[in-house]
């Protein structure tokens, strides 16, 4: 048994002190007992303010090679989210498995070192550059769990059916040769992957349709029989709007809605345009937005439709797409601040009844980003998994606050991090801020980085 002495630790029913977590072999936390004096050198102590670690619902891993490296303006100029996904499919006909690896385990361990501790991976990215399968169809998915296991974050792996090119059907782009697949191939990755994740708490399957521009309607309707998270990108950019209404007559959250059983299993990630008949059938279907601000930011997607769905007790989550951001708290931020520059307001994320947005973000983000990843996580109770985050209160940041004043001032102020121990499933695998295999981890990066771009 592992166990942890937090001076103050945010638990369900809120603030508590003197807090003893005991962890089983497993990594799933067997008791919570607040105002107990550990006797001295049977608990690892926690001197800060310990929160529970933070899921991070949306990662495509391989893009964290390409953040910061496609900013350049094209030759046509009028830059936009289409032009980025020229870009990314150039970039993406490079990677090798231990590229696909090496980049993984970087993004994980950056992703620990600022308080997430689990991610669900949005996975498609499965064949050789000419659309070969590898000679074991999961070749991709396994490197993904490897970094995973490597880094120690806990994983939701979503493996992701992409079948066309555009709305309902349309022939592939070249740039997607490496994501396709039938449905029957499709489940072959997806057994590789329960295959590989079996009987291993830090892991979990679900799965992934696309988007309405990569799967047909059957294909939608067929997997949302599975018993798990299923994720699928909706409604990101206007023109995909555009297309999905001359194509079906509806908007692409609207027609989730009408034709496929959306309910708690389902993640919707962005849900960016959408109008406020939709804002509020979403929030009544239990379903979750994924919300990625410092993607939907850097790709000019568009601003979520925060206090309508909020006020309809809608569900969200937050992820870090294409890795531009790793940190949860400079992700609600631009969440928060997003709304203030749109709304002219303050404090959006609020209610009478919790006045902190720091707090009222977090806790969304826990129990979204929880419910997407089909794993028990997300609050530091008996029966979840031990992921711990404690936070410096002596970092200039925050020194000086508590509880929820401290919470606003770790998402709204300063820069730099001010995480100091993370633990994961039990495991410590953040010390004094720095993971504890970065080296070698960002060695094995740069190989694969100066590989990618010569
Ligand atoms: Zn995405």
């Amino acid at each position: 048994m592992t166990s942890f002495h937090a001076a103050h630790a945010l638990l369900p029913q809120g603030w508590a002190g003197d807090v003893l977590i005991e962890v089983d072999a497993l990594g799933t936390i067997a008791a919570v007992t607040p105002g107990t004096r550990a006797a001295a050198g049977t608990a690892r102590r926690l001197s800060g303010h310990v929160i529970p670690g933070v899921p991070n619902l949306h990662s495509h891993a391989f893009q964290r090679a390409m953040a910061g490296g496609a900013e350049r303006r094209s030759p046509a100029g009028r830059d936009s989210f289409w032009t980025w996904r020229e870009t990314m499919y150039r970039f993406v006909s490079r990677f090798t498995p231990e590229d696909a690896e090496a980049v993984a385990a970087q993004l994980y361990a950056e992703l620990l070192e600022h308080g997430f501790t689990a991610v669900a991976e949005f996975h498609y990215l499965h064949h050789q550059p000419d659309g070969t399968p590898y000679a074991d169809v999961a070749e991709m998915a396994r490197r993904h769990l490897a970094a995973a296991r490597r880094a120690g974050i806990g994983v939701t792996m979503l493996p992701t059916l992409y079948r066309h090119g555009g709305i309902f059907g349309l022939p592939p782009h070249e740039g997607q040769r490496r994501f396709l697949n039938d449905l029957d191939r499709f489940a072959r990755i997806v057994e590789g992957v329960r295959e590989e994740c079996d009987g291993d708490p830090q892991c979990a399957t679900g799965l992934a349709p696309h988007s309405l521009r990569a799967c047909t309607p059957a294909m939608i309707r067929k997997l949302s029989a599975f018993d798990g998270p299923i994720h699928i990108h909706a409604a990101e950019q206007p023109r995909e709007v555009e297309e999905c209404v001359a194509a079906t007559g509806a908007r692409p959250v609207r027609w989730l809605l009408d034709n496929v059983e959306v309910d708690a299993r389902w993640v919707l990630i962005h849900a960016t345009h959408m109008q406020p008949g939709e804002v509020a059938a979403l929030a009544a279907s239990g379903a979750v937005a994924g919300l990625c601000p410092s993607t939907e930011a850097s790709l000019g997607d568009g601003t979520f439709a925060l206090p309508g769905y909020l006020a309809a007790g809608g569900r969200f989550g937050i992820g870090t797409d294409s890795h531009v951001g790793t940190a949860p708290n400079l992700e609600l931020r631009q969440l928060e601040t997003s709304q203030r520059l749109r709304d002219h307001a303050r404090a959006v994320a609020t209610a009478e009844q919790n006045p902190h947005p720091g707090r009222t973000l977090l806790d969304a983000a826990l129990a979204g980003g929880a419910q997407a990843s089909g794993r028990p996580i997300g609050a530091i109770a008996p029966g979840m998994r031990a992921d711990l985050v404690e936070l410096d209160d002596t970092h200039p940041n925050l020194v000086g606050r508590g509880g929820d004043a401290l919470l606003d001032a770790w998402v709204f102020g300063g820069q730099g991090s001010a995480v100091r121990t993370v633990a994961c499933g039990g495991r410590v695998v953040v010390e004094a801020g720095r993971h504890v295999r970065s080296m070698a981890i960002r060695d094995a990066f740069g190989t694969a980085m100066r590989g990618l771009l010569a």
